[in-house]
């Protein structure tokens, strides 16, 4: 049985009708960039939620850009992160000359660890970039209290998320002072090519946000800010109209195929179940994640299904002759990237400092977990990871 990672075809054939004739008005309408389609996204991305602004622009590190710029970050500020995320999360950092101050996770859900946040703190930090990674959001509460307390900013970065909920059904993304989204095609909501937006509940950043999307232009060809090109195309906005209705009903997909992968994997006896972080009996350690929306815990949307390993790479090896397509997220952790030598060589970051993260880039893996998924392939995927363990076990 084949099981990739992804199948975005699969997608297509279900919405083909809808998307193709959406695609056909662009073309006909000759109106490529900005405009109707955009605002109409916009607006449609505003009500689903339940946020006051929402500024299309060109891809989700692009939305992370913008919105640092919209917040003054200037050359020499200090901006916390994750140390263990997508790579755009720290490049827009540094790409304003901005210093990426990394911080560990936690192996429960795999965010920014808000209890090390503190110790990262000096005069020169201005922001927190919390990642809602995997589709999961991050701690906000106390990554909230925090930045109220040392009068940070505070940027989501919500490229897995779209969707996802924190406490009393507050959104990811609608929570801090911006958040920022990707419509990549692998996201939960993609379109057909790059594209993002930013929220925000805040009416002076929306009025810059929309500023700096156009070079900084206001009135036309005035500049009173330097902005850039950070313009959603009007084709991409057509399809993301189409696909939004049916975020939802994906969205419950995943999480019920991540439902079906915990039972199996509890059955099976790999795990003794979700949110445990130390091997013990378990072979496989599962995310933490709550599958019903009771108000009180996070609404996860699974972007990604990661399970820990101790034995990552053969399992990778082994699942791939069985034609089952996995992922690594993320292989090398921000303080091991070689780009951050230098920056890293100033801070006085411990020697244990990211003893999570350098375990988590080491152990985890991505599981098939998209929304067209059937129950058969699931049932494959367990049962092909449990072959692993009875053969590994034979010394
Ligand atoms: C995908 C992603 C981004 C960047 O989005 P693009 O649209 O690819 O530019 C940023 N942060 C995280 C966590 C992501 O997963």
């Amino acid at each position: 049985m084949k099981v990739p990672l992804l199948d975005l075809k699969a997608q297509y054939k279900t919405l083909k009708k809808e998307l193709d004739e959406a695609l056909i008005r662009t073309a006909e309408s000759q109106y490529f960039i900005l405009g109707p389609e955009v605002e109409k996204l916009e607006k449609n991305v505003c009500d689903y939620l339940k946020c006051s602004h929402a500024v299309g622009v060109s891809s989700g590190t692009d939305a992370l850009l913008i919105a640092l710029m919209a917040i003054d970050i200037q050359p020499g500020d200090e901006v916390i992160i994750p140390d263990y995320s997508f790579f755009a999360t720290a490049g827009v950092v540094s790409r304003l000359n901005a210093i990426p101050v990394f911080c560990d996770i936690d192996l429960k859900t795999y965010n920014i660890d808000a209890a090390k946040l503190e110790k990262r703190l000096t005069k020169k930090t201005k922001a927190i970039i919390p990642v809602h990674l995997y589709g999961q959001s991050a701690d906000m509460e106390k990554i909230l209290a925090i930045a109220g307390k040392y009068n940070l900013k505070v940027i989501e970065d919500g490229a897995q998320a779209i969707g996802s909920q924190y406490k009393d059904g507050k959104y990811a993304g609608t929570i801090g002072d911006i958040g920022c989204f990707s419509f990549f095609p692998s996201k939960n909501l993609g379109c057909f090519g790059d594209g993002g937006m930013v929220t925000t509940n805040d009416d002076s950043l929306f009025e810059k946000l929309k500023i700096l999307r156009v070079h900084g232009s206001k009135p036309k060809y005035y500049h009173k800010i330097i902005g850039g090109n950070f313009r959603l195309d009007a084709i991409q906005s057509a399809v993301l109209n189409v696909k939004l209705p049916y975020l939802d009903s994906w969205s419950e997909k995943r999480r019920a195929n991540a439902s079906l992968y915990t039972e199996l994997f509890v059955k099976s006896g790999l795990s003794s179940g979700p949110g445990e972080t130390k091997y013990g009996k378990d072979k496989v350690l599962l995310p933490e994640a709550v599958y019903k929306n009771d108000n009180l815990k996070n609404y996860h949307i699974f972007n990604q299904f990661i399970i820990r390993v101790k034995e990552r790479d053969e399992l990778r090896a082994f699942l791939s002759q069985k034609e089952i397509g996995t992922e690594i997220y993320y292989p090398v952790p921000f303080h091991k990237q070689e780009c951050f030598n230098e920056v890293n060589s100033g801070m006085n970051y411990e020697k244990d400092e990211f003893r999570n993260s350098d375990i988590a880039s080491a152990e985890t893996i991505a599981l098939p977990i998209y929304p067209e998924l059937s129950d058969d392939q699931i049932i494959y995927v367990v049962e092909s990871v449990k072959e692993f363990y009875s053969k590994w076990e034979i010394p």
